[in-house]
């Protein structure tokens, strides 16, 4: 791109063309008022605020669209400028309520700032003031129309980034408002209540309804953090007053998110302070909890361990990490269950998402992640998204689709479901739950047979091609037609779209891994993108979207029961020794009990008891009647957590744990981005952070763990973890490091596999289709699939106790499509009952062509209606992930 040369109040500047004159100043450090100018957005031009001088220009030009030319004279501080912007804020505050002394805004308000550098000390204008009346009717946004400038940025936000347009300029001229269609109240619109247009809103006219409390900006503490929910890993501010957090608000300057958040980000954080967070230990006695002091309850923890240990070995013990807490606890939590209790009995619940992506990209590529970066999405020019409803599990990414879609990127959905998405999507595959191997099989047979492979990429960079050309043959689209259900025509225009298009990315989520075919599954989008030369480059690759806040990094610590921090093998010898010297403690060397695996065992009577951090498998797992039934064959059952959740209620132990918000240490996001977790407040009660209270047990038992900081713990983390080699918190602090990270001068990795691939050569893997391990049949008719919603979160524990989150969505229910609720006489919203081989529930009714005829959907949230008493246990034999996505069960009224 060329560059421009010009002048800015007497300063030289080179910019490049198509710059406009206010980033041109921008980038001197001259500041230009703006009202309704952002970065993200495209240029409006309305306010008249950002007005400056150009030589040779007969009239002011609004500097934020006018774009700079070769030798151009700028002046921004001329008597003429500063009249026309006075006259702007004038004729602004003419409409405006005189009531800045107790606006919400107030000290942050833009109009408010302008006036007084500007000197308007009111409106020299005498007219007509609003009246509107201020909207509450949804529990997220205050709505006060009466401060309303019109400078549209939340009716842009809405348009432009968030795809939604919910709301509009309605009326004209005096009467122009921000209105949505018909002035419905916002829960009757499109809108998902991101809050992306509060966050924008210069003024007090949009502001957020749930806060703590009031405070003015400049009481504020703002502690940048990570969001507790998603995997995404977006930034926000905690908003601190005194010992309280009062809201949350957007981090400019996020890498990850920018000021982008989702509802459950910006306004699901109320669960922080709830009066029923676990706040000292408890002691269940004849079947009722009692309080107890720290040192009694981990005396007791100690003494039933080291007892249980002597007398069945240690792997009689089974624990769980947690996906919700930071690096730093669950590779101490690992270090326990290893060095002190002397198992690899550990996993966490990646096993239930995840694991089959961590087992068929280590085959293939030689790594189990994300291969490419958030960012890189919107730079795409084809999208493949296979089994992931990115909207509304991982919204903040479904923006960059978006924005990709915008630019003219090509959009493939395949999913059982009429997610978002496809209703966006350039082709849309509908194809039945489980034969996703048959769907992407048939995607390059059509790519062999019509010569769309990358020939140089596949000799020269992989193996195995020619078993796995063997087996595609026998996938023609005109043949799996009966079984995806997928037109061959459909199929084959996918097909070309992905292998022609130079950067294509492959985006699939719990859709394609929860599967007793999981591991095949994330074979064969692995063999595609091989297929095609799309991996080991910007803007392609195979790109898992990990589901919780910090399942990532809670892999990446070993929190599994086959490797060690940086999944280096426990089978593996030199690495145990490596941990074994610094631990000072000998590494079991067998593979350990996965989670399901481990409430088998429990059944069995070989595991005895059970330490769970953090996690509520009894409403996350499949098959819950099983599961509880192990829980309860347990000799010693202890739970840490923040909140009495369906599993603590069954513990013999309960140790009170903080929320994010109360600690340090650091998440890693879905992109392997390793940030910075930042303690905003106090921990409630007498709680403590996970890794303090691993320590003080661990000691008890006799192993001496004692760490000053979550730093020192990451120091050690980064000495026996290649991958997080160069990382420390020096370095996270703003931005954070994408793995690998090997050295302190690496500066990350954006996208894995570029030259060549982790394990050396790709792997091509010969993969057959195989049906789900349950069919239908006459007793049970239909599929039942299960998954996210986006006003939820995982098992609740954290959302059910946020009220707008707990307001939009109070209860479970069951998707039906309209002709299966016909046969049935089941009318919308009403209880109705759904069985499988396992368990029953009753449940409400939603009837919605989201599904096709045949096949059912609930999401899994909801221990009051719980998915999971239904689903089906069986596990893909490689990954251990239980088939959580297709079970056989019959509805009745
Ligand atoms: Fe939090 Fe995920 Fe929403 Fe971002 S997209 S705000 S990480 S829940």
């Amino acid at each position: 791109m060329s560059t421009v040369n010009l002048t800015i109040d007497g300063k030289k500047v080179k910019v490049s063309e198509g710059t406009t004159v206010l980033e041109a100043a921008e980038s001197l450090g001259i500041e230009i008022p703006t009202l309704c100018h952002h970065r993200d957005l495209v240029p409006f031009g309305a306010c008249r605020l950002c007005v400056v001088e150009v030589d040779g220009a007969k009239s002011l030009v609004a500097s934020c669209s006018y774009p700079v030319s070769n030798r151009m004279k700028v002046r921004t501080d001329t008597e003429r400028v500063i009249r026309a912007r006075r006259l702007a804020i004038d004729l602004l505050l003419s409409a405006h309520p005189a009531d800045c002394l107790t606006c919400e805004k107030s000290g942050v308000c833009l109009l408010q700032k302008y006036a007084y550098e500007y000197g308007v000390e009111g409106s020299s204008f005498d007219g007509e003031k609003y009246d509107h009346v201020i909207d509450i009717s949804n529990p997220f946004i205050e709505k006060d129309l009466n401060k309303c400038i019109l400078c549209g940025k939340c009716v842009r936000i809405c348009e432009e980034v968030q795809n939604i347009s919910a709301i509009d300029f309605a009326q004209r001229g005096f009467n122009t408002t921000v209105s949505t269609f018909l002035n419905r109240p916002l829960t009757e619109t499109a809108c998902v209540f991101c809050g992306q247009c509060v966050a924008v809103c210069p003024v007090g006219a949009l502001t957020e309804r749930i806060r703590r409390f009031k405070g003015r900006e400049w009481e504020f503490k703002k502690v940048p953090t990570i969001c507790p929910y998603c995997g995404v890993g977006c930034q926000f501010d905690l908003n601190v007053k005194d010992t309280q957090i009062a809201k949350v608000t957007s981090h400019e300057g996020s890498v990850v998110n920018g000021i982008n958040l989702c509802v459950k980000g910006r306004f699901g954080f109320d669960f922080i302070d709830k009066e029923d967070r676990l706040k000292v230990p408890l002691i269940k006695e004849n079947g009722k909890f009692q309080e107890a002091s720290w040192s009694k309850a981990l005396d007791l923890v100690a003494k039933k361990l080291k007892g249980i240990k002597r007398k069945y070995g240690p792997d009689s013990i089974g624990l769980l990490s947690s996906a919700k807490c930071t690096n730093e606890e669950n590779y101490l939590l690992q270090k326990f269950a290893r060095a002190v209790v002397g198992t690899n009995n550990v996993d966490h619940c990646a096993r239930l998402c995840h694991a089959s992506t961590v087992a068929g990209l280590a085959k293939a590529f030689g790594s189990g992640a994300m291969t490419n970066s958030i960012s890189e999405i919107r730079n795409a020019g084809c999208m493949f998204v296979i089994g992931s409803n990115t909207t509304e599990t991982h919204p903040v990414i479904a923006l960059e689709i978006k924005r990709a879609v915008n630019s003219g990127a090509k959009l493939i959905v395949a999913d059982p479901r009429k997610i978002e998405l496809s209703s966006i999507a350039n082709i849309y595959l509908q194809h039945r739950p489980g034969t996703d191997v048959a769907l992407l099989n048939s995607m390059m047979n059509v790519i062999l047979r019509e010569n769309l492979w990358d020939k140089k990429f596949v000799s020269k960079k992989c193996e195995n091609f020619e078993s796995f050309r063997k087996v595609i043959r026998g996938y023609r689209p005109e043949d799996t037609e009966k079984i995806t259900g997928i037109k061959a025509g459909d199929l084959i225009s996918a097909a070309r779209a992905y292998a022609q298009c130079p950067k294509a990315t492959i985006i699939f989520s719990m859709g394609l891994t929860q599967h007793t075919t999981g591991t095949d599954n994330v074979l064969s989008v692995a063999n595609l993108a091989m297929l095609t030369g799309h991996v080991g480059k910007e803007s392609c690759g195979v790109n898992p979207l990990r589901g919780q806040n910090n399942v990532q990094g809670a892999c990446d610590m070993g929190a599994l029961p086959n490797v060690l921090p940086g999944y280096q093998s426990v089978a593996d010898e030199t690495i145990r020794d490596k941990f074994s010297g610094r631990w000072k403690r000998k590494i079991p060397s067998s593979t350990g009990l996965t989670v399901v695996e481990m409430f088998n065992e429990a059944r069995r009577g070989k595991v005895r008891a059970m330490f769970i951090m953090g996690e509520n498998p009894m409403v996350s797992d499949p098959d819950i009647t099983h599961v509880k039934e192990s829980h309860e064959q347990l000799e010693f059952l202890v739970v840490q957590d923040i909140f009495l959740t369906e599993t603590a209620e069954l513990a013999d132990v309960i140790l009170p744990a903080v929320s994010f918000a109360d600690k340090d240490g650091t998440f890693t996001n879905t992109e392997r981005r390793i940030q910075r977790v930042r303690k905003a407040i106090e921990p409630v009660g007498k709680s403590k952070p996970d890794s303090e209270i691993v320590c003080l047990l661990s000691r008890k038992m006799g192993y001496g763990m004692n760490y000053s900081s979550p730093e020192e713990v990451m120091d050690e983390i980064a000495s026996l973890t290649p991958i997080y080699g160069g990382v420390n918190y020096k370095r996270i602090d703003k931005n954070g490091l994408q793995w690998p990270c090997r050295s302190v001068d690496d500066p990350g990795t954006k996208y894995l596999h570029k030259g060549k691939f982790s394990r050396g050569k790709g792997l091509f893997t010969p993969v057959e289709f195989k049906p789900a391990a349950e069919m239908t049949d006459k007793t049970y008719p239909f599929i039942l699939t299960t998954g996210r919603m986006y006003y939820h979160f995982h098992t609740r524990s954290m959302t059910k106790r946020s009220k707008g989150l707990s307001e939009m969505c109070p209860e479970g229910y069951v998707e039906i499509n309209p002709r299966d609720a016909e046969k049935l006489k089941i009318s919308e919203g009403e209880k109705v009952k759904v069985a499988s081989r396992r368990g029953k529930i009753r449940i409400k009714a939603m009837i919605t062509k989201r599904v096709p005829q045949g096949t059912i959907f609930i999401p899994f949230h909801f221990a009051e209606a719980a998915a999971n008493l239904l689903t089906n246990p069986a596990l893909d034999p490689v990954a251990k992930i239980p088939e959580l996505k297709v079970a056989a069960c019959r509805i009745s009224k």
